[in-house]
């Protein structure tokens, strides 16, 4: 008897055994389709074992090999293994989480060979002379090829760390190697891929990520896994692509939340980077202007190599000055300050550009009935409806509900209803009014909805037909604009209050990027940040620009309350319609976590931050343990007794390393 083992995404975790009929020979690693109850599915082949458990009249058979994909590599299945025990998910659910959308349909056409140029011989030379402190880095890094060499590129925002990428992959493709490039957010950063291309004329890119139509990803998935793209430009789900003859590693802005994936496979794609280079035996770098605790307390005890680059690359531009406007004594109207309203006329003046960012999070105008205290409630959501004045219609983020605006309280029929809080439309309006005749361009979820409407409005900036830029995090990261000398914060102080014990960090990280959007080039750069709090030490160190005192004085924060690096966490999130369900299960787990936790702490079960979402009340669970070796085997357990419980009301998963808590 033939048999092939085959791995299936199904919510199970286990192979399943199919007959090999003649003429079909399917070695491990090979996509197949498989009958699956009445539907057919696509499967990737663990083994071919000489015997099956299955008895031969239940025992199905393989229906067809694909012929126009090759088979996944060894290192590339032990790398699926390795997050499936790691992130406590089902292997076959990895290995499809691995494959783009079209490799994982069951009935699909042949897959036409891309159309790609042939890898030319490597870098045109390099367009700029590197600083010494780039030279350094680079260095730093070569002299770990051919080896695991993790390094954290610490480098101050515009200090030139994508050169210093562009320099290491140079390397990687003159050693005949590949370079796998992950960045957050490709869709933000066109310019990047642009630069990629102009840098390597002639050279096989693929770039990899979710915007892609699923032909793309498909060919782009093939000419990494053939060999034949040397780069891989791609976000998180890059992290997984077959590449078998990687070389380098980049994961640029290594701390940003994106990078771990917040359902299903809750992977982070900058650990499994670092751990796939590890198997490999390569060099990763982990680059950041505010790198996470986590990476920067690794290099400080010495588990990765630290290069530094510590002022701007330009010759002449600084790390703009910080300024905080005090909102108790300069209250703002309509958000804008009269420090800032006066700053954003003389750059108008100047003719220079400007950069209004909104904290998005809990800064959204929500309506509000002057006589009742009535407002804008979600009904499904434990959360406030957002005011969206040009569409006319209150909406909720969380789950998308949408509602007219009214024309008087729903509670007491007062026609007295007025927004608080600033969004970005609000903002926009108030920058026209301050500002006659300026550009002014605005960019959120709503604005950029459409298609290609973000490098459009991206593309308008760089040629310099926007003066004023309004907009949420989006703005904050990656953009090169040389006439872009002030940033205004419009409020942030909300998250200066938040319970989860990484907010400090992100805020401090999102400060830091966003205020390194101003004086990239030589015009000197000015941020104004409007606060009720201007003294607050994490403010002072944003100013300051001053990131390693702010993470050294963070991790001991996070020593003295045993919070990682200083420990491991995962968590336990569920969900049901019923009110109470949730938190009677976690109470459950928790019961059931009791005999295996050993030194694994079990907190008590809490109501999530928001605590209903869409209809769903949602409850979590937080383990914790000094080490991954103790937490690892205690969560396999765990979720073993959790499986056999076939909980049906209520929806649960674990995230490992959890970044939102
Ligand atoms: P980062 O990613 O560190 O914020 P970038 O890589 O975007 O910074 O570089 C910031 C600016 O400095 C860019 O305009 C880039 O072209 C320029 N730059 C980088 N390296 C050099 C160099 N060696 N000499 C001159 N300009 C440089
Ligand atoms: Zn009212
Ligand atoms: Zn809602």
């Amino acid at each position: 008897m033939r048999i092939a083992r085959v791995a299936l995404d199904v919510p199970l975790d286990q192979a399943f055994d199919f007959a090999v009929p003649e003429g079909l020979d399917p070695p491990r690693g090979s996509l197949v389709v498989v009958p699956f109850g009445r539907t057919r599915k696509v499967g990737v082949v663990l083994a071919r074992p000489a015997r099956t458990d299955v008895p031969a009249d239940k025992l199905r058979e393989v229906e067809k090999v694909f012929g126009d994909v090759a088979p996944l590599a060894e290192a590339d299945l032990e790398l699926h293994a390795f997050c499936a025990a790691y992130y406590q998910r089902p292997l076959g659910e990895v290995i499809h989480a691995s494959l783009p959308p079209r490799l994982r349909q069951a009935k699909r056409r042949a897959l036409k060979p891309a159309a790609m140029p042939e890898a030319a011989p490597a870098p045109a030379p390099p367009p700029v002379e590197a600083t010494p402190a780039q030279a350094a880095a680079v260095a730093a890094v070569r002299e770990g090829f051919g080896r695991f060499h993790p390094v954290l590129l610490a480098g101050v925002t515009g200090s030139g760390k994508t050169e210093v990428y562009l320099r290491l992959v140079a390397e990687a493709l003159s050693r005949g190697r590949q370079a796998l490039y992950l960045v957050p957010e490709i869709g933000l950063t066109p310019q990047l891929e642009e630069r990629v291309h102009a840098r390597f004329p002639g050279e096989a890119i693929v770039a990899a990520h979710s915007h892609l139509g699923e032909g793309e990803r498909a060919a782009a998935w093939v000419a990494a896994q053939s060999g034949r793209a040397r780069i891989v430009l791609g976000t998180r789900l890059a992290a997984l692509m077959p590449l078998p003859g990687l070389g380098l590693i980049v994961v640029d802005e290594e701390h940003d939340p994106s990078y771990k994936q917040q359902e299903g496979l809750r992977y982070s794609a900058r650990d499994v980077a670092v751990r796939r280079a590890q198997s490999l035996g390569i060099p990763v770098v982990l680059g950041s202007a505010t790198p996470s605790l986590e990476s920067w307390a690794n290099a400080k005890q010495g588990r990765y190599a630290l290069a530094r680059l510590p002022g701007r690359a330009q010759s002449g531009a600084r790390l703009p000055a910080v300024r905080m406007v005090d909102t108790r004594a300069d209250r703002p109207l309509d958000g804008l300050s009269d420090a800032l309203r006066r700053a954003l006329a003389a750059c108008l003046a100047r003719g220079e550009q400007s950069l209004v960012f909104v904290n998005r999070r809990g800064f959204s105008p929500v309506l509000f009935c002057r006589s009742c205290a009535w407002h804008s409630a979600c009904p499904r959501c434990s959360a406030n409806l957002v005011l969206h004045l040009r569409a006319g219609e209150l909406r909720c983020h969380h789950c998308g509900h949408r509602e007219r605006v009214p024309a008087r309280c729903p509670g007491c029929g007062s026609p007295d209803l007025a927004p608080v809080g600033q969004g970005t439309q609000r903002l926009e309006e108030a920058l026209a009014a301050a500002l006659p005749g300026a550009r002014i361009a605005r960019v959120d979820r709503d604005s950029t909805a459409r298609k290609g409407a973000l490098a459009e409005v991206l593309g308008r900036v760089r040629d310099e037909k926007v003066d004023v830029l309004v907009g949420t995090q989006m703005l904050a990261k990656g953009h090169d604009y040389p006439r872009l000398t002030l940033v205004g914060v419009v409020d942030c102080d909300g998250a200066l209050f938040s319970t989860d014990f990484r907010a400090p960090e992100r805020l401090f990280a999102q400060l830091t990027q966003v205020a390194g959007r101003a004086g990239r080039a030589g015009s000197p750069g000015e941020v104004l940040l409007q606060t009720d709090f201007p003294t607050h030490p994490l403010y002072a160190a944003v100013a300051a620009h001053d990131f390693e005192a702010f993470a050294d004085a963070a991790l001991e924060e996070r020593r003295v309350a045993r919070f990682p690096p200083f420990s491991h966490l995962a968590l336990l999130r569920a969900e049901s319609k019923r009110a109470g369900e949730a938190l009677a299960f976690l109470r459950t787990a928790a019961r059931l976590a009791a005999p295996l936790a050993g030194k694994v702490e079990v907190f008590d079960p809490v109501p999530a931050s928001l605590e209903r979402k869409a209809g769903f009340d949602r409850a979590q669970l937080l383990v914790r343990a000094a080490s991954r070796a103790a937490l690892q085997p205690f969560l396999r357990q765990w979720k073993a007794a959790l499986d056999a419980r076939a909980e049906r009301r209520v929806r649960w998963s674990l995230d490992v390393d959890p970044q939102e808590t």
